[in-house]
């Protein structure tokens, strides 16, 4: 409602929302959560929430007529087709040189995401923030994170005999004849749930290829997590299809907080104002990247500072499969959770997850996503006579990725005596290097905000997610942005409030 007044609200309702929303919650704290996505809470026609990943259909991407997925093609085939334009779970946000994926709805990237929870390797931290006592990060954050997220590890005994793994086993084994580490990788699915539909016991999710477009069952996203407890304090207010647009100085103090509200087909319905003692930006790399360098551009934040926008990196994602020998199948009933991962860390420059490719048939292809050491860092600008903000990443700015994964999969192939695979991506291409599923940076902790989160020249305005993250993490993001949330808004709870 038009003139309401509020003491804390939070924009994006991903690990950094969720987290701060709790924590205040806890606090006392009156939060109000705003989020542009759908709730997802509420089945469609065919008694399912979410769209299966072979049969993407309206519910699975953010405003687009037609799919953009992650592997466009197979044997040679496009997949993408025509769907109608709808609030769906995933944004390909496509950018000059690269496509951000990116998940849209109550619960953020821990919709669409594989739930692969990993903490970096302690040497490896000072890397990823400089400016943050390492002791601390370990001692304390990264265990509540992990334990507020409900990290665990598949049963190995299970995982060596299960059909469904038998790509990862088969990624473990290419992995150690090349002498690399082969490690196992924690995952917030419930793997009792897993066994269950392995059993044929339960309705099945991971196991029926489930991961990118929504998991039906088995995946403890933030809803089931950090959103559920901090409703349950009776103090969290959450409005889904609501976006923030703009955040300006109040004339009486606090933050003028202006929201639209969205139909499913993206119009805008109404235009709300709303006032905030204290605003949280946790509208992912991107969205919060984007906010915050357009209201310093356009005056709205004039007192933000010139490391607004900047240090964007894209954890040097690059995928790419391989073709396996006729002895060395992958299986056809693959679990969407991916558990490995190769760490070729200190002497390449990657860490490879070993993913599925759940297509439902025997493909002999081994599939992965690499994170690697890539040194590129892009900068949001404000494009005023188009009215958008860019990015100026560069296609050509993931060659250093590329060889980074080389170091892995072209010593894997000349000692398994195998091949790249080249129907993946279409027109005959071996690397997956057009996109990103980690977008971090943006507004870096100690840069553009001080080392907790407090953005400079405006205070009571904060910054809780990935962009506040320079650009790489080593590992999969997600435990590194909740664990610093977690750090930042304990900080804030003591002294701020
Ligand atoms: P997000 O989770 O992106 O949340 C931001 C939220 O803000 C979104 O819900 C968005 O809709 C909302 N928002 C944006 N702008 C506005 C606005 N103006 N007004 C209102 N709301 C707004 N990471 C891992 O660690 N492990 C994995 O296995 C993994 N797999 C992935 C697979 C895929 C397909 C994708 C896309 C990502 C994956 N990630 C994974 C990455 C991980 O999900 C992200 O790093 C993480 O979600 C980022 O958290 P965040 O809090 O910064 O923002």
């Amino acid at each position: 409602a038009a003139g309401s007044h509020v003491p804390a609200l939070i924009i994006g309702s991903g690990y950094g929302g969720s987290v701060t929303a709790l924590r205040l919650a806890q606090a006392g704290v009156d939060v109000h959560l705003v989020e542009m996505g759908m709730a997802w809470d509420t089945p469609g026609s065919d008694g399912k929430i979410f769209a299966n990943t072979t049969k993407p259909d309206h519910r699975s991407f953010w405003l687009r007529t037609r799919t953009k997925q992650p592997l466009s093609n197979f044997l040679g085939f496009p997949l993408d087709k025509d769907v109608p334009r709808y609030t769906g779970i995933l944004d390909a946000e496509e950018f000059g040189g690269i496509t951000v994926y990116q998940g849209r709805g109550v619960g953020g990237g821990s919709l669409v995401n594989g739930g692969m929870a990993v903490t970096p390797r302690r040497e490896n931290f000072g890397a990823v923030l400089p400016s943050v006592n390492v002791d601390e990060m370990y001692d304390v954050y990264y265990p509540r994170a992990n334990a507020g997220l409900g990290v665990t590890h598949v049963d190995p005994a299970w995982w060596e005999s299960a059909a469904c793994y038998q790509y990862a086993r088969v990624g473990r084994k290419h992995a150690q004849r090349s002498g690399f580490p082969f490690v196992f990788v924690p995952n917030v699915y419930d793997w009792e749930y897993m066994k269950q539909e392995a059993a044929g016991a339960v309705p099945t999710s991971a196991l029926e290829g489930e991961v990118i477009y929504g998991n039906n069952h088995g995946k403890k996203t933030l809803q089931k997590t950090y959103l559920a407890r901090a409703a349950a304090t009776g103090r969290l207010t959450v409005s889904p299809l609501h976006r923030v647009t703009s955040v300006s100085p109040a004339a009486g103090g606090g933050y003028t907080v202006v929201v639209e509200q969205l139909d499913t087909g993206g119009n805008t319905t109404a235009v709300k104002t709303v006032t905030a003692d204290r605003v949280f930006f946790a509208a992912g790399s991107v969205g919060t990247g984007k906010l915050l360098t357009r209201l310093k551009a356009t005056g709205a934040l004039p007192h933000l500072n010139n490391e607004i926008g900047k240090g964007w990196g894209d954890n040097g994602n690059v995928m790419c499969g391989r073709a396996n020998h006729m002895w060395d199948a992958t299986g056809k009933l693959q679990s969407a959770m991916p558990t490995a991962g190769i760490d070729n860390w200190d002497a390449g420059g990657a860490f490879a997850e070993v993913a599925p490719l759940p297509t439902g048939i025997e493909t002999y292809a081994s599939f992965y996503l690499s994170i690697t050491k890539n040194p590129h860092r892009a900068e949001f600008t404000w494009n005023a006579a188009a009215g958008r903000v860019e990015l100026d990443w560069q296609t050509a700015w993931k060659q250093p990725s590329i060889d980074a994964a080389k170091t892995i999969f072209d010593r894997i192939n000349a000692k398994e005596g195998t091949i790249y695979r080249t129907d993946l991506f279409g027109s005959h291409r071996i690397w997956g290097d057009h996109l990103t599923y980690h977008p971090l940076g943006g507004a870096v902790l100690g840069k553009a905000t001080d080392n907790y989160g407090r953005l400079h020249g405006h205070p009571g305005l904060y910054v809780v997610d990935g962009s506040l993250i320079p650009g790489n993490t080593s590992v999969n993001p997600f435990v590194t942005i909740t664990a610093l949330a977690e750090r930042n808004i304990e900080e804030i709870i003591a002294t701020d409030l």
